[in-house]
């Protein structure tokens, strides 16, 4: 993939932009910590730490995301909704990178384009919330807002915000990325190990023939390749992966303190991730989020749900990517099904118009939460297939690219999202219902999604 992505940073709004200028803005769904002195003496340790990415890393992902804006490739981004302190394990780690392997292999193989993998993970620990406040049986305590803030629990003192928790969260970052990066390169990420990859409850998965199928042709091909003197066991492209990370830039004042000058370009790269995004709750283009992304260089994202219009999306790119170069940028719409055909059109039509390159990706999750009878938070497997499927429509008619999918998702057997071939219904929520946060999709679900996506990809 050789795209040149050289040209300027986006025009911070503060100038000249350094890593604190976020501080003169409006910061939402910042917790209020009760000592400044401890936040200030955290954020000194950390700023003193390795960063966790290779700033050449995070423009190696840019250039693979001017692939996906010209058309040329998908972006699979997804994970947890939030992870948490409790919940850090090998397997966990192992069996989403799994799941995100197997979904990427299904949408390369069958979609017929390159996959740009993504994680939600080695850094997905901040969260925002729709109210500060949180009541349970008449007690009121402050909301829960990520393990790198405060704790679950409801009690009056795991509620409050704690600048330590940061420190965790860096070095469960750390030792995330390091299994990742060791699965990606150790040979787990072996296209000739496709065969043992089925995780031994997709045994009985309705899915599991069509899995099957592909992966003998996959063999094949191998093979085929053997035949020919390509001797792909030697092949990195054959052996090896990279998946990439990310999460929700939210808390500042730990994006801040990673953030650093790359040695050989001497520009600002947030190191906590690869690419990082703003949240629906977080865009407001005077505050301080927009502010903190517009100046440095990784490859970015902001979510776009239904309240957005034509002149503010466009005011947003001016922010974000004013030299409008391809990778910069990506939206991840998130519409919800009923509204997305409605609203998503407009928006297409506008960065067209105003010739802008982007990223257009789909986060099918956010839109489509709703209230089970049985009291669970969820989302139905349809409704996101629906959402999906509409993506892909409007870009279609439009003659874009629907370039991506964002998915909460685990490689473990949850029970969060109703539907699916293994039809879960409200009733079975209970069974194993294990999120931190949002209903995230199991490992069948998500390979569900990604047969469905590869039929839409090649259409
Ligand atoms: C999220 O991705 O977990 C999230 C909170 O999304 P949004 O900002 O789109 O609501
Ligand atoms: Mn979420």
């Amino acid at each position: 993939m050789e795209v040149e992505v050289e040209a300027p940073v986006s025009e911070p709004l503060v100038k000249p932009w350094d890593p604190t200028s976020w501080r003169k803005r409006p910061a939402h769904q910042q917790p209020k910590y009760p000592s400044a002195a401890e936040v200030e003496a955290v954020e000194q340790q950390l700023a003193g730490y390795p960063p966790l990415v290779f700033a050449e890393e995070a423009r190696e992902l840019r250039r693979q995301l001017a692939e996906v804006a010209e058309g040329k490739a998908f972006l699979l981004q997804g994970g947890d909704c939030a992870e948490s302190f409790a919940d850090f394990n090998a397997n966990r780690i192992r069996d989403t990178f799994k799941v995100l392997l197997q979904m990427a292999v299904v949408l390369t193989f069958a979609g017929n384009l390159p996959v740009v993998k993504v994680a939600r993970m080695a850094g997905q620990y901040a969260k925002p919330r729709s109210a500060d406040m949180e009541t349970v049986d008449g007690v009121e305590l402050p909301s829960y807002r990520g393990d790198i803030i405060n704790g679950i629990d409801f009690t009056a003192q795991a509620r409050v915000p704690d600048p330590e928790r940061m420190l965790t969260a860096y070095n469960q970052s750390a030792a995330t990325l390091n299994l990742l990066r060791a699965f990606a390169q150790g040979g787990l990420a072996d296209l000739h190990q496709v065969h043992a990859w089925n995780l031994s409850y997709l045994e009985n998965n309705p899915q599991r023939d069509r899995y099957s199928q592909l992966a003998e042709r996959l063999q094949d091909a191998l093979e085929f390749m053997a035949v020919c003197g390509v001797n792909s066991s030697n092949t990195p492209a054959i052996r090896e992966t990279t998946l990439y990370t990310s999460h929700e830039a939210l808390l500042l004042n730990y994006e801040q303190a990673l953030t650093r000058t790359d040695s050989l370009t001497g520009k600002w790269y947030d190191c906590s991730a690869h690419m990082l995004w703003i949240g629906e709750r977080t865009r407001q283009l005077d505050a301080a989020h927009i502010e903190f992304l517009a100046g440095v260089w990784n490859p970015i994202g902001v979510k776009v749900g239904p309240g957005m219009d034509t002149d503010e999306l466009i005011r947003l790119i001016d922010c974000l990517n004013p030299n409008n170069e391809p990778g910069r940028l990506t939206l991840i719409t998130r519409m919800g099904a009923d509204t997305l055909g409605d609203k998503l059109p407009a928006l297409v039509r506008a960065v067209e118009r105003e010739g802008r390159s982007v990223v257009w990706s789909t986060d099918p999750m956010h839109g489509n939460t709703e209230k089970a009878s049985s009291g669970f938070k969820t989302r139905n497997f349809d409704n996101i297939l629906r959402e999906i499927r509409d993506f892909f429509a409007v870009h279609r008619a439009e003659g874009t690219h629907p370039g991506g999918i964002h998915l909460e998702m685990t490689g473990q057997h949850v029970t969060e999202c109703t539907g699916g071939a293994w039809k879960i219904s409200d009733a079975d929520l209970a069974s194993c219902y294990r999120t931190q946060c949002d209903p995230r999709l199991n490992a069948d679900q998500v390979l569900e999604l990604a047969f469905c996506i590869s039929e839409m990809l090649r259409d």
